[in-house]
C-alpha cells in the first residue's frame, strides 16, 4: 500500500501539472496525499501533522499574493531589472510593433486547432477575379524574361504604360484615392501570378504596393499629403521608392548615418522652417525611375527650433525626385534583373519640415512607422512572388519530366528524378498554404510580426530548393540562357528574395524567435514591461503575477510534453478534422508543448546569451516555422474539401516539415550549454524515441506522379501559373501541348515496343518505325499522326538557342561612376 502511495505521488504531480491545477488544488491534493499516507500507517499521527503544517505553510507562501510577493517575487524582481539588458528606443519599437495571431497559440502550447479552422479562408471578389484572369493575364502575355533581360533591358514602354493605366501601382490605395481599394488576398494573387511569367513586372508591381510611400502615406500622411499623392501613385502618375538601405547600414537599418539638421532655409521664394538632409542610400529598387522619393534619415534639432529634444530619431520624407540637390538615375544591376534598382544620394539638401510623412509632428517616429508596416509588405509581396516561381517550376519542369526522353524512359519516372520532383510538389502545396493564410490575416487585420518573418524565410528558401531542383532536372536545357529557357533567370534572381526585407541569415538567427519569444510568449513581454516599468509597486505587482502564471504555464507544458511523449499523443483531443490528418493535429499539439517547455527551459537558463546563441536561438525559431507551416497545410487540406486526390501532397509537406521540427529539437538539445540539463530535455521530450523520420520513397513517388502527368490536382496545385495557351513558340506554352501528347501516345508507344519485340518491325531510325509500324498494321493512321505530332512537340521542347559569335560584347565600363557624381559620405554628426 505504502509503495502504491509513493508510486501515485508522481502521478498526482504530473497530472495536476498537465491540468495546470491553481495552487490551491496543489495545497488540497498534497495535504490529501499526506493524510492517505498516514491513514495506510506510513508514518505517526504527529509527523503527518507536522507534514501537512509544512506544506500548508510553503503553499501558503505562494498562495497569498501580498506575501509571495513581499517574500519571492521581489528578489527576483529586483536582480531581473538589473541583469535585463539595456534596449534601446528602435529596439522596443521593433519588438512591440505588429500583433500575435495564430503563432501565439502555436507558442503557448496548447494550440485551439478549432480556432485555427474557423479562421475564414480568404476570397477575392468579383473585381479582383476579374483583374486576376484579364489584366494580370493580359501583362503576363505582354512580357517575358528574356525579352526584358536581354532586349530592352527593362520592360517596354508599352508594358510600363499598361501597369500604370490598369491600376497596377494602386491595389493597395483605396477607391477614394482612386486606387484599387484590393484586399492583400488579391495583392498577392496578382503578384503570384506575374512571378510566374517575369520577375520584373512581378517586383515593379509589388514594390509601390508594399513598404514604401503608398503603405506609409495610408496609415501616417497628412490628408493633403494624401490628397496630392494617393490618387497620383494610383494612376502611376508618380512612381514611388522608398530609400532606407545605406553602404554602412544594411541589416542593422536602425544605425543609418543619413542625417537631416532642422534648420530655416528657402523654400519656393519663402523662408520656412525645414531640414537640411544628407544622404547615401543604395539598393533602392524603382529608385532610378522614381518620380517621389521616400527616405529614411536621423533627424537632429541642435537648435531647438521645434522642441526640447535634439536626436528626434528616424525620420521619413517625401521628396520629389527633381528637388534641388536630389541625385538620381544610376542603376544597379542584381543579378540580371531588370527591374530598376539603383543608388541616390543628396548633401545638405534643404527640405521642408512638410516633407515629413505625416507632416513635422511626425518627425522622429519613421522607425516606428517601418516596423508597423512592415509586417503587412512582408507577408505578401516575397512569399507571393516567390511561390510563383515555384509554381513555374512544378508547372513546366514536371511536364519537362514527361516529355524529355532518356534510356527510352521519361526522365520523370526515374527514381533518381522523383526525388526532387517530390520536393518540388511537397514544398510548392506547403508555401502556397501559408502564403494564402498569411495573406488572409492581413485582411482580418492582422499585422503579425513573426508570421512575416517566417513566411518571408521559409517561402523564399523552398522557392529556391525548388528552382535550385528544376534546374537539375532541365540539365543543359536550364544552362543555355535565352527565349527558349524558362527558368534560368529565375534561377539567377532568386538570391534577391533571399537579401531583401530582412536578408534570411539575419531572419532565421534573430527575427524569428528572437521577436517571437518576447512577443509571442504569453508572459515574457509583460515581465519585462513590469520590470522597466517606472512605478516599482506597480511594476512588482505585474511581475509577481506575470512570474507565477509563467511558472505553472512551463511546469505543466513539460508535464504534457511528457504524457505525450509517453503515450504518443493518441490521447489529444481534436476537432472534426480528416480521418487522415488527425494524428498530425495530435502530434502538432505534442510538439506544441514540447516547444513552449524548451523554449522557456532556454530562456532561463541562458538569459540574455541567447539572443548571442544565434544557433540555438535560429533552431527553435525553426520549430516555430515548421508547426506554422504545418498549421496552414492542414488547413489548406480542410478548405481544399479534403481531396484524396491532393493527400500524397499534403503527406509528404508534413512528414518533411515534422522530420525537420524533429531536427531542430534535437539541434537545440545537442547543443544546449548544460548537459545535465540537455539529458533531462531529452528524456522529457522525446521519452520513446523521435517519432519523425523522412517521407517515405513511396510517397515521393506519388507526389512525382502528380507533377507528370495532367490531372485536376496538378491543375489546383500550379492554379494562377501563366500559360500562354496553344502558342507553340512559347517555351511553357508547348510544354503542356506537349505533355498532353506525351501521356497521349505512350500506349501506341507500347504496341511499338511489343511488336518490336515479337520481330514484326525491323527499322530503328524513329521516322521510318512510325512508317512501318502503320503500314504493318500495328497503329492506325490516327495512332501514326500522334506519334508524329508528340515529337514534333517534343523537338520543340527540347531546343536551346544558340547565338552569334559577338552576343553580347559591349561597353565594360559602363559600371564605373564618373567621379564627379560620386556621394557624399554621410558620416554621423553629433548633433
Ligand atoms: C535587389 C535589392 C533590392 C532592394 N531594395 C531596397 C529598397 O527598395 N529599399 C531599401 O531601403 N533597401 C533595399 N534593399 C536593401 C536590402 O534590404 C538589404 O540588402 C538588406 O537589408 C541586407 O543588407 P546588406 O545587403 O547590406 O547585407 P549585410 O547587412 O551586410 O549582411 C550580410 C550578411 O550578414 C547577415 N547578418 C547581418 N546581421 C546579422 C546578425 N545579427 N545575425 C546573423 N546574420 C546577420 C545577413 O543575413 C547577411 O547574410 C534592396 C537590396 C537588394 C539587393
Amino acid at each position: 500500500m505504502v509503495w502504491v502511495l509513493v508510486c501515485l505521488l508522481p502521478l498526482l504531480a504530473i497530472a495536476l501539472a498537465v491540468w495546470r491545477a491553481p495552487l490551491l488544488v496543489w495545497l488540497v491534493a498534497g495535504a490529501a496525499w499526506l493524510a492517505g499516507a498516514s491513514w495506510v500507517g506510513a508514518w505517526s499521527a504527529t509527523s503527518t501533522s507536522i507534514a501537512i503544517g509544512a506544506w500548508v505553510v510553503v503553499l501558503g507562501l505562494f498562495v497569498v499574493a501580498p506575501l509571495r510577493r513581499a517574500l519571492i517575487s521581489r528578489p527576483f524582481f529586483n536582480v531581473y531589472r538589473k541583469i535585463l539588458p539595456p534596449m534601446s528606443d528602435t529596439e522596443k519599437t521593433a519588438l512591440e510593433a505588429g500583433t500575435v495571431w495564430w503563432e501565439g497559440e502555436l507558442f503557448a502550447g496548447r494550440p485551439n486547432w478549432k480556432r485555427m479552422l474557423d479562421i475564414p479562408r480568404p476570397k477575392l471578389t468579383a473585381e479582383e477575379q476579374s483583374f486576376l484572369d484579364n489584366e494580370a493575364e493580359e501583362l503576363c502575355r505582354m512580357v517575358n524574361d528574356w525579352d526584358t533581360t536581354q532586349v530592352h533591358n527593362d520592360m517596354p514602354d508599352s508594358v510600363w504604360q499598361y501597369i500604370k493605366d490598369k491600376g497596377f501601382l494602386g491595389m493597395i490605395i483605396p477607391k477614394e484615392f482612386g486606387g484599387k481599394g484590393f484586399s492583400a488576398f488579391a495583392h498577392s494573387e496578382v503578384v503570384t501570378k506575374l512571378a510566374t511569367r517575369s520577375s520584373a513586372s512581378a517586383v515593379s508591381v509589388m514594390v509601390p504596393n508594399s513598404l514604401g510611400p503608398a503603405e506609409l502615406l495610408l496609415h501616417y500622411g497628412t490628408d493633403e499629403q494624401k490628397r496630392h499623392y494617393l490618387p497620383r501613385l494610383a494612376k502611376g502618375l508618380e512612381i514611388p521608392a522608398f530609400g532606407l538601405t545605406s553602404p554602412v547600414a544594411g541589416s542593422d537599418a536602425a544605425s543609418i548615418p543619413d542625417r537631416g539638421i532642422i534648420c530655416k532655409g528657402m523654400y519656393q521664394g519663402r523662408e520656412v522652417l525645414g531640414m537640411r538632409v544628407t544622404w547615401d542610400k543604395r539598393y533602392i529598387t524603382l529608385g532610378p525611375i522614381c518620380t517621389v522619393l521616400g527616405l529614411a534619415f536621423r533627424l537632429y534639432d541642435p537648435e531647438h527650433l521645434i522642441g526640447e529634444t535634439e536626436d528626434l530619431g528616424i525620420t521619413c520624407a517625401l521628396v520629389p525626385h527633381n528637388h534641388p540637390g536630389v541625385n538620381i538615375g544610376r542603376r544597379h544591376f542584381p543579378l540580371n534583373a531588370v527591374f530598376q534598382n539603383g543608388p541616390n544620394w543628396g548633401k545638405d539638401v534643404f527640405m521642408p519640415l512638410e516633407f515629413i510623412i505625416g507632416g513635422p509632428k511626425m518627425a522622429g517616429q519613421g522607425w516606428r512607422m517601418l516596423m508597423e508596416c512592415l509586417a503587412a509588405g512582408r507577408s505578401i509581396s516575397l512569399p507571393g512572388s516567390n511561390t510563383g516561381m515555384m509554381k513555374l517550376t512544378a508547372k513546366a519542369v514536371g511536364a519537362y519530366s514527361r516529355v524529355r526522353v532518356q534510356f527510352k524512359t521519361a526522365v520523370g519516372k526515374f527514381e533518381g528524378v522523383e526525388e526532387p520532383l517530390a520536393r518540388i510538389g511537397g514544398n510548392l502545396y506547403m508555401c502556397d498554404a501559408a502564403r494564402q493564410f498569411t495573406a488572409g490575416a492581413i485582411d482580418l487585420g492582422e499585422k503579425p510580426s513573426v508570421v512575416s518573418a517566417i513566411v518571408k524565410y521559409h517561402i523564399t528558401e523552398r522557392a529556391r530548393l525548388a528552382v535550385n531542383d528544376g534546374m537539375d532536372i532541365l540539365g543543359g536545357k536550364g544552362i543555355c540562357l535565352g527565349p527558349q529557357n524558362f527558368l534560368g533567370r529565375a534561377y539567377q534572381q532568386i538570391p534577391i528574395g533571399i537579401t531583401v526585407e530582412g536578408a534570411n541569415i539575419l531572419t532565421r538567427s534573430l527575427i524569428i524567435f528572437g521577436q517571437g519569444a518576447i512577443r509571442c510568449h504569453p508572459y515574457v513581454l509583460r515581465e519585462m514591461q513590469a520590470a522597466q516599468d517606472g512605478d516599482t509597486t506597480r511594476g512588482l505587482k505585474v511581475f509577481d503575477n506575470a512570474l507565477f502564471s509563467h511558472i505553472g504555464f512551463t511546469v505543466s507544458n513539460g508535464a504534457r510534453a511528457l504524457v505525450h511523449g509517453l503515450t504518443g499523443s493518441h490521447w489529444v483531443g481534436t476537432p472534426d478534422v480528416a480521418k487522415e490528418t488527425r494524428r498530425y493535429y495530435q502530434q502538432l499539439t505534442r510538439f506544441s508543448a514540447a516547444f513552449a517547455f524548451l523554449a522557456d527551459v532556454s530562456m532561463l537558463t541562458m538569459g540574455g546569451d541567447l539572443k548571442r546563441k544565434e544557433k540555438l536561438s535560429a533552431r527553435l525559431g525553426d520549430i516555430l516555422s515548421q508547426m506554422y507551416l504545418c498549421s496552414a497545410t492542414l488547413k489548406r487540406y480542410e478548405q481544399d474539401g479534403r481531396k484524396a486526390e491532393d493527400a500524397p501532397l499534403m503527406h509528404w509537406a508534413i512528414w518533411d516539415a515534422m522530420f525537420r521540427a524533429q531536427n531542430a529539437f534535437e539541434g537545440v538539445i545537442s547543443n544546449f550549454p548544460n548537459r545535465f540539463i540537455a539529458t533531462v530535455l531529452r528524456r522529457m521530450i522525446f521519452p520513446l524515441g523521435r517519432p519523425y523520420v523522412v517521407p517515405s520513397d513511396k510517397l515521393g513517388h506519388k507526389v512525382a506522379a502528380l507533377l507528370i502527368a495532367p490531372s485536376e490536382t496538378r491543375e489546383r496545385l500550379t492554379r494562377n501559373t501563366f500559360v500562354d495557351r496553344g502558342n507553340e513558340e512559347d517555351p511553357v506554352g508547348v510544354l503542356e501541348l506537349a505533355l498532353e501528347a506525351a501521356v497521349a501516345s505512350e500506349a501506341i508507344e507500347a504496341k511499338l515496343r511489343a511488336a518490336q519485340k515479337a520481330g514484326k518491325l525491323t527499322v530503328r531510325a524513329p521516322d521510318q518505325l512510325i512508317a512501318q509500324a502503320q503500314a504493318s498494321g500495328v497503329i492506325s493512321r490516327e495512332e501514326a499522326g500522334l506519334l508524329a505530332r508528340r515529337d514534333e512537340l517534343r523537338a520543340k521542347v527540347i531546343r536551346v538557342d544558340d547565338f552569334p559569335q559577338d552576343f553580347g560584347i559591349g561597353d565594360a565600363n559602363a559600371h564605373i561612376r564618373p567621379a564627379d557624381v560620386v556621394a557624399p559620405s554621410a558620416e554621423p554628426v553629433a548633433a
